[in-house]
């Protein structure tokens, strides 16, 4: 058995091959597992249980409504990156919390905002100052994001927000010298996202830098908002030293906590099937071109980067015959990797990539008039359903008139 076959991405999916599975499907196309869903939504209600903090899927990572109401039984509420998310969340998650962190909140928009959203966490105390008063009016409950410059993360600047310079979160320095009386009043709770598919370690230590930079404030605080970016769902995590982390911040503090994870609510609940459209060599690189496109259909390969799990295959050189696979844009870098199998590729095959459905069916694009995914869901009882078929008008539609 194979390095990358039925391990968590593809655990769902035993006896058989993407073609007996998905084989009828058009290609390229998302499937979203709902059993992984639930067994996601399962671990995390059962920290809630246990901890009693309180769960939220981010939506930027997932927002597949349709599958709303697999995770809702085990969530308090969705996450929002601004008005739209918050609407999502307010609209398809009916009587949950939606709680919303924008870097900058619109004047245009934070009436309506107002409407969906009932925890609102400011970014900074001149956001605070300039619509914290209308919030507390319209009754939400007010959040400062606070930064408490510990970086967790080797080397990977664009999701540290305690780089130096960052624009996320208020420091220390920035809240002494800008948060008033009247910005301190306002305040119910605090918010921290520092993390990113990290383990409770690297929690525990981000805590002791938040005592040091803002202890003093959090006995005053409603609430705690550990952000996002814990790998809960991981096999392996260790949700032990989470557990301690929370019963650590309730009793210190006497805050409700509250988690937002996205990854970990989706985490190895989808795929992306592709077929192979021509098979070519140049020198001693074998290539496949697929047709998926890493910069459209799987853009954090590029930005983060990674190397997705694939079925039936193992890294480079493990198994007899090893590809690149690459999309067919014009971008010389579309390459999703170097994968090995243990037969040559043809054209017309099948290939099914794993842990599809977090931060991809919502960051889609059509660059180079490249065709969106089709969605669909693969539901516990085994029967697979549509949920959305794309063609050339949602390509032509964000173009013009
Ligand atoms: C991205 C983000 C999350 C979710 O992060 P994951 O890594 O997907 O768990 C939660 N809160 C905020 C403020 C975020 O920016």
């Amino acid at each position: 058995m194979g390095d990358t076959m039925y391990t968590p991405p593809f655990r769902y999916l035993e006896g058989g091959t993407p073609e007996d599975w998905f084989g009828r499907l058009p290609t390229p196309c998302y499937i979203l597992e709902e059993r992984a869903l639930r067994h996601n939504g399962e671990i995390l209600a059962g920290l809630a249980e246990r901890t009693g903090c309180r769960v939220l899927l981010a939506q930027k990572a997932f927002s597949n409504y349709d599958l709303y109401p697999v995770l809702e039984p085990y969530l308090a509420g969705t996450e929002a990156s601004g008005l739209y998310e918050a609407r999502l969340g307010a609209e398809k998650m009916p009587g949950k919390e939606v709680h919303v962190f924008s870097a900058a909140y619109r004047d245009d928009q934070f009436v309506e905002l107002l409407h969906y959203a009932d925890h609102i966490v400011f970014n900074s105390p001149s956001q605070l100052m300039r619509f914290g008063r209308q919030a507390k009016v319209a009754g939400r409950s007010i959040g400062l994001r606070i930064n408490p410059e510990w970086s967790t993360q080797d080397g990977h600047d664009i999701y540290d927000p305690c780089a130096p310079g960052s624009r996320l979160g208020t420091t220390r320095e920035q809240w002494n010298a800008l948060m008033t009386d009247e910005g301190k009043a306002l305040l119910d709770g605090l918010h921290f996202h520092t993390l990113c598919e990290q383990d409770a370690d690297d929690l525990a230590t981000t805590l002791k830098a938040v005592e040091t930079t803002f202890g003093d404030i959090l006995p005053q605080m409603k609430w705690l908002n550990m952000g996002g970016g814990h790998h809960i769902t991981r096999p392996g995590y260790q949700i032990n030293l989470l557990e301690d982390c929370i019963r650590t911040a309730q009793k210190k503090w006497n805050v409700q906590v509250y988690l937002e994870p996205g990854e970990a609510c989706a985490l190895h609940a989808g795929y992306l099937a592709t077929r192979v459209l021509d098979v070519l060599t140049n020198g001693n690189t074998k290539i496949a071109i697929v047709d998926t496109s890493a910069a459209c259909h799987m853009p954090d390969v590029l930005e983060m980067p990674y190397r997705p799990p694939l079925f039936g295959s193992g890294e480079a050189g493990a198994r007899p015959y090893t590809y690149r696979l690459g999309g067919p844009t014009c971008l010389s870098g579309d390459v999703i990797g170097d994968y090995s199998f243990d037969k040559p590729l043809e054209a017309g095959d099948l290939l099914l990539f794993g842990d599809m459905a977090i931060y991809t069916t919502c960051k889609t694009n059509t660059f180079n008039g490249m065709p969106l995914p089709d969605l669909y869901v693969r539901h516990e009882t085994g029967t697979i359903e549509e949920l959305c078929h794309f063609g050339y008008d949602d390509f032509h539609y964000r173009l013009g008139k």
